[in-house]
């Protein structure tokens, strides 16, 4: 099966992209990650992704693309995959299609989380990082035990910058502006089905279980 997972900043992409990869044993190719491996190689393209990344740009569309051609090249994704966090825009939507019928490849769906932006804000400006390890915990679903510590390592627990109310808004409009457009590309293709992200782990797991096609 070969899934690409788009929702907005808040919906619990990643949460439920991992859950779901274990469930049907596919690997989860997050841009985060094949950055990361692509940077570890020191190849030119490796290289080439680092200068963005120091600067703290975003990297442009045909490094991605780059990337994701090299990460399909793993024997790893031949039974299938899904990206999460990629395509982006439609530029890499299309550089995807390409890349595909390239190798002879189709997507099979498109899932699309989908939540109202106030629901989005709350839940954003409602998590915690833990400023030690990383661990991610929210005050309306999952509080630590302790106020203000990490139940993993006691570490102190922090907004982040990115979950600050005006940067919360900005990335909820970048996400509209720049990613939105991905559910029609794709709704046109006959590839996309959409899912309610609002709910427990469990229930929007068992609605994108539901609703993923049966495999012949
Ligand atoms: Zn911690």
């Amino acid at each position: 099966m070969r899934l690409v997972f788009l929702g907005p900043p808040g919906i619990g992409k990643g949460t439920q992209a991992k859950i779901l990869c274990q469930r049907i044993t596919i690997p989860h190719l997050s841009t985060g990650d094949m950055l990361r491996d692509v940077i570890s190689t020191k190849s030119d393209l490796g290289k080439e992704a680092r200068t963005y990344m120091d600067r703290g740009r975003l990297v442009p569309d045909d490094v991605i693309l780059g990337m994701v051609e090299e990460r399909l090249q793993q024997p790893d994704t031949h039974g299938g995959y899904l990206f999460d966090g990629f395509p982006r825009t439609l530029p890499q939507a299309d550089g995807l299609n390409e890349l595909l019928s390239q190798i002879n490849q189709n997507l099979d769906t498109v899932v699309a989380l989908e939540g109202e932006d106030e629901i989005l804000s709350e839940r954003l400006s409602n998590r915690r990082t833990c400023g030690s390890c990383g661990a991610i915990t929210n005050l309306l679903n999952s509080p630590s035990r302790e106020e203000g510590k990490c139940d993993q390592c006691s570490g102190e627990l922090i907004q982040r910058d990115d979950d600050q109310p005006n940067v919360i808004r900005e990335r909820l409009k970048v996400y509209k502006r720049q990613t939105e457009p991905l559910i029609a590309y794709y709704a046109e293709r006959d590839q996309l089905i959409r899912i309610n992200g609002v709910g427990t782990i469990e229930e929007v797991t068992a609605r994108i279980l539901e609703n993923l096609p049966k495999e012949e």
